[in-house]
């Protein structure tokens, strides 16, 4: 594979970012070789500035889950631009994507815009803490929710790709309100709640685990978790960035039938854009300025051209059949993924929630952090590279998940399992 002009920008790149990139993950470290620099995506397809086409399996980490250029996607945007990029007062259309959040995710009845999920995140524990007078907050080890301090502990993603999940630069202020926890202890949880539970303003979690690749939430561990927060007076934060409109149209809260106190998102409700949001029952989110005493704005907040992209995606994906179809795509998927693995002799586990998939290269079923580190990163940078070279594009890390778009075909999903047999053979050779 030619990636003569990616490595030229690379070399430019790293002389003025940090690592070269914007964003840790994107630099390949984990994975070995240079960073592919795209030039355009089409579909399910990316391109890269060598004339490289992959089909894409990243989706941008989550967002993309129409995949590229979506015809109604483009023209929402290209009309919202027309009319004006950003105005600093209230537009149609973040009523319309405020009645659309309402309408789908059971937990929010009223909603806060905001450009990323590390602010909705960082926003909704601010409100739960204002909320309930508390300081301190559990999460889970593993779980991402984005990169603000109180979150930066024992986080997941990036920070694990790059081995620092407990950051330099957090202060150990902000660490010691953060609790953690193990994802799926559920007695564990209990006796810590026990103890301090009258100090916790807010557990948070991702609902299904994407960010030490996919983790499905062990039976009765939502369940537990409703009912200890409910008994305390404590914030039941769902963290839907990922899941939201992904698992299923209104989210993990919808797909498990738990309904948390507060919900954030994030991805795909800005179709490519920069968004996020957070919500949460009315009482909550009244707390929230110019309503209540909890102080949270932003200059680009409910931006015109991200709603319209939002909004178009949104849409997109209440036409029936859309989860079906993502559905049965990822189960085929799955399903190849595993035989090819097994008929290799390849040691691996495949865990799948709806369209969002990770393989670990482990004899262990993966049901939380410590499983997930126990898969073999060698094997997922050569199973990443060999798949990379044959033309499909995974995260470049195996502490992330795999998307499926409404955009793959039938037959990408035969060549992508064709493609993962002959990397599985290579992988038994090695
Ligand atoms: C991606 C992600 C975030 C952070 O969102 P950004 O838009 O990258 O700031 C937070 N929480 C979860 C669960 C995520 O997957």
């Amino acid at each position: 594979m030619n990636i003569s002009k990616s490595r030229d920008l690379f070399v430019r790149a790293e002389k003025l970012l940090p690592g070269g990139v914007n964003s840790p993950v994107r630099a390949f470290r984990y994975v070995g070789g240079d960073p592919l620099f795209i030039e355009r995506g089409e579909g399910a397809y990316l391109y890269d500035v060598d004339g490289n086409r992959f089909l894409d399996y990243l989706a941008s980490w989550g967002p993309l889950i129409l995949g590229h250029c979506h015809p109604e996607v483009v023209a929402a945007v290209e009309g919202a631009v027309r009319r004006g990029s950003s105005f600093g007062a209230p537009t149609p259309g973040e009523v319309e994507m405020a009645e659309l959040v309402v309408a789908a995710v059971p937990s929010i009845d009223v909603v806060r815009m905001v450009s990323s999920g590390t602010e909705a995140v960082m926003s909704a524990i601010r409100v739960a803490r204002g909320y309930t007078g508390r300081e301190k907050i559990l999460k889970f080890e593993g779980c991402y929710h984005g990169h603000s301090d109180a979150l930066l502990v024992k986080a997941g993603s990036g920070a694990l790709t790059m081995g620092v999940p407990d950051s330099a630069g957090v202060t150990k202020a902000f660490a010691a309100d953060t609790l953690t926890a193990q994802f799926n202890d559920t007695d564990g949880v209990r006796e810590l709640l026990g103890q301090v539970g009258g100090e916790v303003a807010c557990v948070v979690l991702e609902p299904v685990g994407g960010n030490c690749g996919v983790i499905p939430p062990p039976p009765g561990f939502l369940e537990m978790l409703r009912e200890e927060t409910a008994n305390r007076g404590i914030v039941l934060l769902f963290d839907e960035v990922i899941t939201g409109f992904r698992v299923a149209y209104g989210g993990a809260q919808s797909l498990y039938g738990i309904t948390p106190d507060m919900t954030t998102l994030g991805k795909i409700i800005g179709g490519g854009f920069p968004v996020g949001a957070y919500g949460g029952k009315r009482e909550i989110m009244e707390q929230v300025a110019p309503l209540g005493p909890v102080y949270q704005a932003g200059t680009l907040s409910g931006n015109p051209v991200a709603m319209a992209a939002g909004i178009a995606t949104l849409k997109q994906l209440q036409k029936p059949g859309i989860y079906e179809t993502l559905e049965c795509l990822s189960a085929k998927l799955e399903a190849g993924l595993t035989e090819a693995a097994q008929r290799h002799g390849v040691t691996a586990t495949l865990n799948r929630v709806g369209s969002m998939l990770s393989p670990f290269f482990t004899d262990r079923a993966v049901r939380n952090f410590a499983d997930a580190a126990s898969s073999d990163a060698d094997v997922y940078a050569a199973y990443f590279r060999g798949m990379l070279e044959r033309g499909f594009y995974f995260a470049p890390s195996k502490w992330e998940s795999g998307f499926v778009s409404t955009a793959h075909a039938d037959d990408d999903i035969e060549a992508t399992v064709a493609a993962a047999n002959e990397v599985m053979a290579q992988l038994a050779a090695t």
